[in-house]
């Protein structure tokens, strides 16, 4: 057994409430069950009801996932004109295509789990990334990754915007930030009444759109019941689908150990900066100061300190492609002393220079970052960015949001507290069949970040 990092006497909840099977094997997959070591535990119960929807899915995952008598039957006929046929017995299925950066691919996939639960289908992922190196299976007894056999394997990066394709056997939807009212009809109830036909739904998106899916009417009641508070919903789907694999693992558990095991308050900082060029920006750097001594967040650095009786140990994570934000911190707390008297370390994991999606070792990097950001006390992260989605959501945090800046200079205000810690939907479609339930809806509101976005509160 191990014991804990940082308070091994505290009580274990290694199934997190029972959102977890206790089925799987513990040295395969060390952070399915280990994870409620570094995790405070999350004051969020999940309801009853979902546990046992995940239950009930974990059996329809084993009886029609891949390799079983149903998947072939699925298969067999899929994708060949001449024998058309709709009914392929009692399995549905959902293909997960890999597009975008890591924090979109988390935000997709917990999307299109929901709406699986919610349609009784499994969710298969398209394997020919490197998920496999850094996720590991979420369900006993079966898989989740999409044969590389399966027949529509060379047409799956073929198809694009409005290109919601209908075929008796499948539908490919495109869910990507900049589709259009064609595929946006995705979210109406008409059409959910014709997708339901469809045995295949290959699936191209790159937006978290679980709040809209709360906006389908014949959806409400059941998504009520598996979350009664709404705010929840990344926190514990993210929480039961992603378990980093142990190399990611090894990553994580070793930055934590060494660097934030041991302070008394943990910072986590996440610099996303979207503008064009991307680098180090003073404006930034102001912006990232401003937040955390207007909020309080950081103590400041003073000609005249406190000599305080017991100084706390603050450790600061600082996530971001550049190395300089971290760099300016320690040594800004370097040559002067905090007004509290408290001590600030400040560590920076990686530094990767530039987005590089797809090499498995810049992937691993980015989720151990994401998770290690989700294991702080108080969490500072970027406007618009699913990589700090994650963070917040898997960590159960609602974060500060440095705002959007705008003509190179600092935001006033830097930053606004989040109302809830879900995930935004970038892209909502605010018009169309929703326009009027997104008017009358108080459950979602425009996020902080994008008032065009929606979020569940
Ligand atoms: P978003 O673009 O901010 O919404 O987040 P994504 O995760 O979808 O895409 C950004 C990608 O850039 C990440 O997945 C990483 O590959 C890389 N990246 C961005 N910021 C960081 C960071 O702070 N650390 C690391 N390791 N990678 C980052």
């Amino acid at each position: 057994t191990i014991n804990g990092p940082k308070d091994s006497r505290r009580p274990r909840d290694k199934l997190l409430g029972g959102l977890l099977t206790g089925e799987f094997q513990e040295e395969s997959c060390l952070s399915r069950y280990h994870s409620s070591l570094y995790h405070k535990p999350s004051p969020y119960k999940p309801s009853q009801y979902l546990l046992s929807k995940l239950r009930t899915y974990e059996m329809l995952h084993k009886r029609c996932g891949p390799g079983t008598r149903a998947y072939k039957e699925a298969t067999k006929n899929l994708g060949n004109d001449q024998n058309v046929s709709r009914s392929v017995g009692e399995c549905r299925y959902i293909v997960w295509i890999a597009v975008y950066g890591l924090g979109n691919r988390i935000l997709t996939l917990s999307s299109l789990f929901l709406y699986a639960l919610l349609t009784e289908r499994i969710i298969l992922l398209d394997q020919r990334t490197d998920i496999s190196h850094l996720f590991c299976e979420p369900f006993p007894g079966t898989s989740w990754l999409l044969p590389l056999d399966f027949p529509l394997t060379d047409q799956l990066d073929s198809f694009n915007k409005n290109g919601s394709r209908n075929h008796p056997s499948y539908l490919c939807l495109y869910l990507i930030h900049d589709y259009e009212d064609h595929d946006k009809m995705f979210f109406c109830e008409k059409d959910q009444n014709l997708i339901t036909q469809v045995p295949w739904l290959i699936v191209k998106a790159n937006v978290y759109f679980v709040p809209s899916l709360w906006l389908i009417p014949s959806y409400q009641t059941e998504l009520s019941k598996l979350f009664p508070r709404k705010d929840t919903i990344f926190h514990h789907l993210g929480r039961y689908l992603f378990h980093p694999t142990n190399e990611v693992w090894g990553m994580i558990t070793r930055s934590y150990n060494t660097y934030l095991s041991r302070a008394d308050e943990t910072l986590g900082i996440q610099v996303r900066v979207l503008s064009k060029p991307a680098g180090y920006f003073q404006h930034v750097m102001n912006q990232i100061l401003a937040c955390t001594k207007r909020e309080k967040i950081l103590p400041e650095v003073a000609a005249v300190t406190n000599t305080s009786t017991s100084p706390k140990l603050i450790s600061v994570l600082v996530t971001s492609l550049y190395p300089e934000y971290s760099e300016k911190l320690r040594t800004m707390y370097w040559e002067g002393p905090t007004s509290t008297g408290d001590m600030v370390q400040v560590y920076q994991p990686s530094q990767e220079m530039y987005q590089q999606t797809d090499k498995k070792l810049h992937d691993q990097k980015a989720l151990a970052e994401m998770y290690l950001l989700s294991l702080s006390d108080k969490l500072v992260t970027s406007d618009s960015s699913t990589f700090g989605y994650v963070s917040q959501g898997l960590g159960g945090l609602k974060p500060w949001i440095l705002y959007k800046p705008k003509n190179q200079t600092t935001p006033e205000p830097p930053c606004v507290k989040a109302i809830s810690m879900e995930p935004c939907f970038l892209r909502a479609p605010l018009y169309g069949c929703q326009a009027k339930t997104v008017k009358i809806t108080r459950f979602v509101r425009p996020c902080e970040d994008r008032l065009t976005g929606l979020k569940l509160i």
